[in-house]
């Protein structure tokens, strides 16, 4: 296992942390890995985008999801991202914002955790090795740029939460908290237009709409195409059973023809600057607090954002608060949210949906918007999911 640790993710411990819970945990459990340091940002991104993958069997990170979207985008800008991106990946919560570590915990039924209890149950996922698939949501900016999104999209309150509690990173976790009372205090509105493509309707878009060999089956392809068993206990070495590519057949190749960048086709998304296509549902009001897609149930270790949601449950949960909404009851949805009860509160202000593809245009010429709590260019954006693109040792 590669294992890429970011010794100033949270309060800049993560590394003391793996040797005082993880490092005896792997071996016991004889995992032989490779510890690098990471030394830059975007170091670990560099690292897997140029590494020989067959000298791997998994590609694990001890920090927040921000090295996570490192890797995975790494992975994604491969010649090879078809075959990359199935390599196994872990997590290890040594950041602040760990919400893929908080998800993984949730899903597998156990009790709410945090901090060092988390990174424990984590170290153990990580030994045990069973191997889910995640869903990737592909997004592309204004400037062409395409970027891959595990957890999350956000504008308005939750984006600015993201990129100004970085200012309280000392506190570790808790600077969500922060970030979100400081916020609560100069509480505005956003206006822009949101459009989405609701998950019940399926089907493709245009000229894309074709056959079952269409890039639209891309999922399907790699659900068919992996010899190995997924989510189940491997025989005799924790790691043994994950992807092997070079034993899986290669799935068909999706004819790239229609894009300029790597990964498979957006299908069901046009190009930015013409209309969302007319079957897409246009929200009527255009002045939001917070616009939110998540694709995991929880955006920080004690925020459960859409308990619904599951790693390949192939839905982008959308969740969007309307301008109106009190501070009071903005609060009392936040703390709701540390249950994952407020989206059953019947609060008129909030609204939730389930898309698979969307798209944000703000009006206002600066801002800020965050994928996977990552500040990235503002401006208009579109995402839509790929499921079950990559691979997670989860549960
Ligand atoms: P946290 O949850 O504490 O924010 P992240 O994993 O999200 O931890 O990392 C925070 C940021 O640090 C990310 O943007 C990541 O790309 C970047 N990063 C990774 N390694 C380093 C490093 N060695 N020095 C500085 N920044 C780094
Ligand atoms: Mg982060």
């Amino acid at each position: 296992m590669l294992l890429m640790l970011n010794p100033h993710s949270g309060k800049g411990q993560a590394h003391s942390l793996f040797t005082a819970h993880v490092q005896r945990m792997l071996q016991e459990a004889s995992i032989p890995y490779t510890l690098i340091i990471t030394e830059r940002q975007n170091h670990a991104r560099e690292l897997v985008r140029e590494a020989d993958l067959s000298q791997w069997d998994a590609l694990a990170i001890m920090s927040g999801d921000g090295l996570l979207f490192e890797v995975v985008n790494g992975l994604m800008e491969r010649e090879d991202w078809e075959e990359a991106i199935k390599t196994p990946l872990g997590v290890l919560p040594g950041g602040s914002g760990n919400a893929v570590a908080a998800s993984i915990h949730n899903y597998c039924g156990l009790q709410p955790m945090s901090g060092e209890d988390l990174l424990v149950s984590c170290g153990f996922m990580l030994c045990k090795g069973l191997v889910s698939r995640l869903d990737l949501i592909s997004i592309c900016t204004a400037s062409n740029q395409r970027l891959f999104s595990f957890l999350s999209l956000a504008w308005g309150f939750v984006a600015d939460v993201d990129s100004e509690s970085e200012k309280y990173r000392h506190v570790g976790a808790a600077r969500f908290t922060v970030g979100t009372l400081v916020r609560l205090m100069s509480l505005r509105v956003y206006q822009g237009k949101l459009s989405y493509l609701p998950a019940e309707q399926s089907g493709s878009y245009s000229s894309l709409e074709q056959s079952t060999e269409s890039p639209t089956d891309f999922s399907q392809q790699i659900a068919s195409s992996s010899d190995y068993s997924d989510s189940s206990p491997c025989a005799n070495h924790p790691l043994h059973n994950f992807c092997n590519s070079n034993n899986a057949p290669k799935p068909k190749r999706t004819n790239l023809s229609q894009v300029s960048v790597l990964g498979p086709p957006d299908s069901l998304l046009v190009p930015l600057d013409q209309p969302v296509p007319a079957h897409w549902t246009v929200v009527s009001e255009q002045d939001f607090v917070l616009v939110l897609a998540v694709y995991q149930s929880h955006i920080s270790e004690d925020l459960i954002a859409a308990p619904a949601s599951r790693l390949e449950d192939g839905v982008i949960h959308l969740i969007y608060v309307k301008a109106g909404i009190s501070r009071t009851a903005l609060l009392r949805l936040f703390l709701a949210m540390e249950k994952g009860t407020h989206l059953s509160t019947n609060c008129p202000y909030v609204v939730y949906v389930k898309a698979q593809a969307l798209r944000l245009e703000p009006y206002s010429p600066k801002g800020t918007i965050t994928v996977d709590g990552e500040v990235v260019e503002y401006g208009p954006v579109q995402a839509q999911i790929h499921s079950s693109l990559a691979r997670l040792i989860a549960g």
